[in-house]
């Protein structure tokens, strides 16, 4: 079998408020193709990891590459632009802004400077337009959404609107997807959907790093899971594997 290509490496990550250690000394490994759950009960770091990778909130230590490039220090935009992109805990869809606007702005985020920008369009963006257009409808086909693209996002449903999130990140193109908790209020047959979804895309080959609170959730979804618990690391490794280790069981049961 071929050697296994590692997508995202972290090594000894960590991050200070005041007095919280928020991720400590998180090393991880996240293979390329593969679906990577980050687990762990509500405050254990999940969020503060994916904005840490994503280049949000600076690292106080460790390190973290990306296709073999340290991308410790970089922007968010220029994150974007090497293939990482995220979706947010709580939806930031532009609700009074179509479908395809919405996604637009996800395009621009990884050609222009930065989501500022991305709203403030100036000048020569004609053509910029077409581009970011393309890409957005690809986006939209992606997730199931072309045929809506015209429609007010805010008059989607839930599952609608959590669609549009998605698409917004995958119309930079990413090699590497970060969900922050994608199945959050959604009802059981929108989560079989969005799992369903989140099948596909892997299939056609992104990788998947997913942060869910319920183990349930990601059981039948993930390759392999990292368990968080006070901004450490306390177990990784399959699903069955991890919902079996003594001290995930206790993490989960004293929270
Ligand atoms: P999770 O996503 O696992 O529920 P978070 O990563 O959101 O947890 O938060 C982990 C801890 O870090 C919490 O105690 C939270 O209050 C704290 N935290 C997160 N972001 C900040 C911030 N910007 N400033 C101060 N504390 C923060
Ligand atoms: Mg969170």
């Amino acid at each position: 079998t071929m050697p296994e290509l590692t997508m995202l490496e972290v090594r000894g990550l960590g991050i200070r408020f005041g007095g919280l250690d928020a991720v400590k000394d998180v090393s991880a490994s996240l293979p390329a193709g593969k679906i990577t759950a980050i687990i762990g009960p509500n405050g254990a770091g999940k969020s503060t990891f994916f904005n840490l990778i994503s280049g949000f909130y600076q690292p106080t230590s460790g390190q973290i590459h990306f296709l073999g490039e340290d991308i410790t220090r970089l922007k968010t935009h220029e994150v974007v632009g090497r293939g990482i992109a995220r979706t947010f805990q709580t939806t930031t869809i532009y609700k009074e802004l179509s479908v395809l606007e919405n996604a637009m702005i996800g395009h621009r985020v990884r050609t222009r400077a930065g989501l500022l920008d991305a709203l403030l369009r100036t000048g020569r963006e004609r053509q910029d337009d077409q581009a970011s257009r393309a890409g957005a409808m690809q986006a939209l086909e992606r997730v199931g959404l072309a045929g809506q693209a015209h429609r007010l996002a805010g008059a989607l449903t839930q599952e609608g609107q959590k669609r549009v999130g998605i698409a917004m990140a995958l119309s930079s193109d990413p090699k590497l997807l970060l969900l922050d908790e994608p199945a959050a209020g959604m009802n059981p047959e929108e989560t079989v959907n969005l799992m369903g979804l989140i099948r596909e895309l892997v299939a056609g080959g992104l990788t998947v790093a997913l942060v869910e609170h319920k183990m349930s959730l990601v059981m039948g979804l993930a390759d392999q899971i990292l368990v968080l618990h006070h901004g450490q690391k306390i177990a990784e490794g399959t699903p069955q594997a991890v919902s079996r280790d003594p001290a995930v069981i206790e993490a989960y049961l004293g929270s």
